[in-house]
């Protein structure tokens, strides 16, 4: 006789009322309770036999299999080699105008300094074209220290880039990560013209902006910034603004300040230890995430509340700095990540001198380095599996495939190695998911559709679409 058995599931309750979370399929419900009393009592007992009419409430809950089922979609955790590069960061500099004091970079230094050559970017260029294989569209970032104190050599690499692709029928998009303090009329044409996509790392409110990201002679920033910023936003309104949160401050009163000078898509994210400084989990971190996890809780009530009203406008500029929609989609869409970022796959960052790191951020450790742009192969065969069969922590967490592990550079910072994540990051990973569960069983069938028609929710793409 075929036997029945419970997937993989979170149960949990929030406000009095349960919600369960199909782990492997990335979908949810809320339940009543008599159904989570028996999900509890088989995760007590799972080879109890399961009454019959619990067994069709599981069914519809889409909980149950059959024991040893092989999914016949189940995707394997490790790609097959090699994974094109398609997204090459270049730190043009490592040298910073800057003294952030949460700086991971070591001053924006990341350990030598330096300027990058144009001969070690063009051949970064050429190197990233034979990487990349069939793929047609590439990446192509720009980062720091500022990237702007080496302006020269960023038209210079966009015009060659742009001139190699269309040799070789492929396409680029540059981007860079900028704090935005040498914005001129030059830069800002050029950025427009070749549709260079820019982020601002800008720390909100001018009290905190001038404390955490002065200049390096110590005076404040925010003055002489914000106006360069508004020019840049006249032109490319979408330009996110980025900020980091140190301490136990509001995310809201950072998100409001961003708002306020302009920005549309915003994203916040706490400190991050830098891997220059010591030991990993340094206290000077200030890391404190009870406010970070308050405003998650703040922010489905907003969910919840404009939906309800149908409030058309705030829900869309809502959905821009939220922290939730990211998981709603998952679950709505049932997305499966099997990494948190390309770092050490499809995504490289190259130093001043060629070498290549797992990602921007590990550029000067040579634990981290993977190669060279000036010579072949990569040693990168122990990044390829994913952390959601293998690695302890994140095969066993009910959130893998919504965090998929976190950020690598995090995880090195905070406990010491890529692959172990803190636990004040995973806290808010599996609370954003929970939260995003919470909004959907709570949301009517007519909120949903809503959501849809707006535009807020994207309908769920056609399984053929390629
Ligand atoms: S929340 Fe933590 S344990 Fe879970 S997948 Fe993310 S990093 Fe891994
Ligand atoms: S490891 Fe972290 S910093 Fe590096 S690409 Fe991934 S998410 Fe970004």
């Amino acid at each position: 006789m075929e036997q029945k058995v419970v997937k993989p599931y979170h149960l949990f309750n929030h406000q009095g009322r349960w919600y369960a979370i199909n782990i492997e399929e990335m979908c949810t419900c809320s339940i009543d309770e008599k159904t989570a009393g028996a999900l509890t009592a088989i995760t007590a007992d799972p080879d109890a036999p399961i009454e019959p009419l619990m067994e069709e409430q599981l069914d519809k809950l889409g909980l149950l299999s059959i024991e040893e089922e092989q999914n016949p979609k189940a995707k394997p955790g490790k790609y097959k080699e090699p994974v094109p590069v398609v997204n090459m960061t270049l730190l043009l500099t490592q040298s910073c105008n800057l003294k952030c004091v949460y700086c991971y970079g070591d001053g924006g230094k990341y350990g030598a300094g330096g300027m990058m050559e144009e001969s070690t970017a063009f051949q970064a260029v050429d190197w990233m074209l034979e990487q990349s294989g069939k793929i047609k569209k590439l990446y192509i970032g720009f980062f720091g220290g500022e990237p702007f104190l080496n302006f020269p050599l960023m038209k210079a690499v966009v015009e060659y880039a742009e001139k190699r692709v269309q040799e070789m029928d492929k396409q680029v998009v540059s981007h860079t990560t900028t704090n935005a303090t040498l914005l001129d009329d030059e830069k800002i044409v050029f950025i427009k013209e070749h549709q260079i996509q820019v982020m601002i790392s800008f720390d909100g409110p001018q009290e905190i902006q001038d404390a955490q990201r002065p200049y390096v002679n110590g005076a404040g920033t925010y003055d002489s910034t914000v106006p360069k910023i508004r020019k840049l936003l006249a032109v490319l309104p979408e330009a996110p603004g980025h900020a980091v949160i140190l301490g136990n401050t509001d995310p809201q009163y950072i998100k409001n300040a961003l708002q306020e000078i302009g920005f549309e898509q915003i994203s916040v994210m706490p400190v991050s230890q830098s891997l220059f400084q010591g030991k990993p989990g340094n206290p000077n971190s200030d890391r404190d995430t009870r406010v970070l996890l308050q405003a998650l809780e703040e922010e489905a009530e907003t969910w919840m509340r404009l939906a309800r009203n149908r409030d058309r406008e705030a829900l869309k500029s809502f959905t821009d700095k939220s922290q939730l929609y990211q998981g709603l989609i998952a679950l709505l869409h049932n997305t499966k990540r099997r990494h948190a970022c390309g770092a050490g796959l499809g995504l490289a960052g190259v130093s001043c001198t060629g070498d290549i790191y797992l990602c921007h951020r590990f550029v000067g450790q040579d634990e981290y380095k993977l190669g060279s742009v000036f010579a072949q192969g990569l040693n990168r065969e122990k990044y390829q599996k994913s952390p959601t069969t293998g690695n302890g922590k994140c095969t066993a967490c009910f959130a893998r495939y919504y965090c998929a592990g976190g950020c690598k550079h995090d995880n090195a910072g905070s406990c010491g190695s890529i692959s172990e994540p803190s636990e004040d990051m995973c806290r808010l990973r599996c609370r954003e998911l929970e939260l995003a569960a919470t909004i959907i069983g709570r949301l009517e069938d007519e909120d949903k559709a809503f959501l849809v028609e707006q535009q807020i929710f994207p309908p769920k793409p056609c399984p053929l679409d390629f």
